[in-house]
């Protein structure tokens, strides 16, 4: 029968080192696994490499290994996974099967049920006599649910999926319990505080308060949640605020154990990822989304030693997040300046426009993320401030991050908006300016936008708004009466009414206008017309984006051949 490791993080407390192996005993016990190790991969003893080492030698190939945790964070995503590789490692041949974390479960509510009700029959933790209501004056034991208001304390985490994961537990422990009410607090990393949920819960009117730690076993963070509840108390006379026992070994929990065991060897693993922070863009998680996970250094570890101490290029400056807003170039991979592409070489993570060089990315070590802008959630008013928090956040985390832009960053690329916002999150930011589709798309098509005695300027225009648009900053008259080159971006939706409008003020009806569609691609194209017909040509040659179109007499001087 396939052998179960169960994994703990490890503690500081001895009487939480016992409850694990209490815990494990008990399964044990049980018979129903033929064999079970408990492991910790760090601070106590056993170590999970003497777990899965007794296992191994007892002829088991094939493990299941359960984190023995109540949500799924940094531990149960990251830390365990990597102990197990560094144990795969050490045992070549050896496969295991990753069990779910335990909670949410009824058996779990239901001994936090029993742990509450305890607490309200005054046999609350041992020892901790809380400052605060004249006890022996209150109503008897477990009486009054509904004037019970109960704060559920979490380990907290950075990871806002496992904190959910608390506040789902505070609701189901609500619904159909009699309670006042259940509200989630953290003991660290995450808010409310346990003071703050202390707090928020007397405005709500509450006269007695239990604690309920919403822990497996005794620990440092639990002893915690007594001292700064009792202070809380001392603090609020009036109030009745008792602390209730972590849920501890128990045979619910050992039932539980035994459940994640079958499901894991079913291969029914129903890990929720879709709150998942590493899978989906949040507020304020944005570095996170397809980070590979950075389990804890186990320098010690003699196995994968060389993960940790490894020098190879991509390990230097970590410690120095930065982003460099690169110009990709209008489309082809080498079409980039070789700055930009010496900082492509060196990224952790390159967050990419829909018209940036696709081709680059292919190029990119496979450990680079890879975040698309143009899938980035939210409204597009919303959008560019997503990007925006995900450059600082990841320069911020430690980052080598390229912004990599079509053409040039800062022609009509909002490059500039995403320089200011690191600069003002104090984010080491550089400019690496690109080959632009502006020029480069009539020279790709053989127009010179400027040639002697012919052009002496070139003006580069938005043809996002249309003439006349309240917003149009374009001083569309003066275009008419120049005589150079327009080079008109953003345009295929608005060049007919442009094309009028340059008439209308001066421009010859016969200046001659080549639209150039997917300058530098495979599917590049050219259409030419008078600019009196372009709106009618380009909309029925179904002309269609990215197309600049480039206008003027240097037009007539198109080069076909090799280059067109
Ligand atoms: N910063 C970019 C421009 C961004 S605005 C640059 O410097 O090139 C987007 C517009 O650029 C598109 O609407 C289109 O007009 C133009 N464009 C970008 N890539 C292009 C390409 N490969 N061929 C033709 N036009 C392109």
């Amino acid at each position: 029968m396939t052998g179960l490791v169960i994994v703990g993080h490890g503690t500081r407390s001895a009487a939480g080192v016992e409850q694990f192996a209490a815990l494990v005993e008990r399964v044990r016990g049980r018979g129903d696994i033929g064999d079970v190790e408990g492991g910790f991969i760090e601070l106590s003893r056993p170590p999970l490499t003497d777990a899965v080492g007794a296992l191994v030698a007892r002829g088991h190939r094939a493990l299941v290994a359960l984190p023995l945790v109540l949500t799924g964070a940094g531990h149960g995503k990251g830390d365990i996974p990597a102990a197990m590789a560094r144990e795969q490692q050490r045992h070549p041949g050896l496969s295991y099967r990753y069990g779910r974390p335990l909670g949410p479960h009824p058996l779990l509510h239901e001994a936090l049920e029993q742990r509450i009700d305890a607490a309200l029959a005054g046999a609350d933790r041992a020892g901790t006599e809380l400052a605060g209501a004249d006890r022996a004056g209150t109503e008897p034991a477990g009486a009054d649910r509904a004037g019970t208001w109960v704060a559920l304390i979490g380990r907290g985490s950075t990871d806002p999926d496992a904190n959910a994961e608390v506040a789902k537990v505070a609701r189901l422990l609500w619904e159909g319990r009699g309670y006042a009410g259940v509200e989630p607090g953290f003991i660290s990393l995450a808010s409310p505080s346990v003071p703050a949920v202390l707090e928020r819960l007397r405005r709500l009117g509450a006269r007695r308060i239990v604690v309920a730690p919403y822990f497996l076993f005794a620990g440092v963070l639990p002893d915690r949640i007594v001292a700064q509840s009792a202070e809380f108390a001392a603090a609020h006379p009036d109030l009745d605020v008792r602390v209730a026992e972590v849920i501890g070994d128990c045979d619910a929990l050992a039932d539980l154990v035994l459940e994640r065991y079958a499901e894991a060897l079913g291969g029914d693993i129903r890990m929720n990822c879709d709150t998942c922070a590493y899978r989906v863009l949040m507020p304020g998680f944005a570095d996170k989304v397809g980070r590979p996970q950075r389990p804890h250094d186990h320098p010690d570890d003699p196995v994968g030693h060389h993960h940790h101490h490894g020098h190879d290029h991509h390990d230097h400056g970590h410690d120095h997040g930065s982003v460099a807003v690169v110009g990709g170039g209008p489309g082809p991979d080498d079409l980039i300046t070789v700055r930009g592409k010496a900082l492509l070489d060196a990224a952790d993570v390159v967050v990419v426009d829909r018209l940036a060089p696709q081709g680059l990315l292919a190029g990119l070590r496979p450990d680079v993320l890879v975040v698309d802008a143009a899938k980035v959630p939210r409204g597009p008013s919303m959008a560019q401030e997503a990007i925006n928090e995900a450059l600082v956040s990841h320069a911020r985390a430690g980052r080598r991050v390229v912004r990599l832009k079509g053409g040039d960053p800062y022609v009509f690329g909002r490059g500039h908006e995403e320089v200011q916002a690191c600069a003002a999150a104090g984010v080491p930011v550089t400019v690496v300016p690109g080959v632009s589709s502006a020029l480069a798309a009539p020279a790709l098509a053989g127009v010179p936008v400027t040639h002697r005695g012919v052009a002496h300027d070139v003006t580069v225009v938005s043809g996002h708004l249309p003439p006349g648009h309240p917003d149009s900053l374009v001083d569309w008259a003066a275009l008419a009466r120049a005589r150079g080159t327009v080079v008109l971006l953003m345009a295929v939706d608005t060049i007919g009414k442009i094309a009028s409008v340059l008439i209308e003020h001066g421009r010859a009806p016969e200046t001659p206008v080549l639209a150039v569609q997917d300058a530098g691609l495979p599917d590049q194209r050219s259409v030419p017309a008078r600019l009196d017909e372009i709106g009618a040509v380009a909309a029925r040659e179904g002309v269609g984006p990215p197309a600049v179109f480039v206008l003027g007499p240097v037009v007539a001087l198109t080069t076909t051949g090799p280059t067109a």
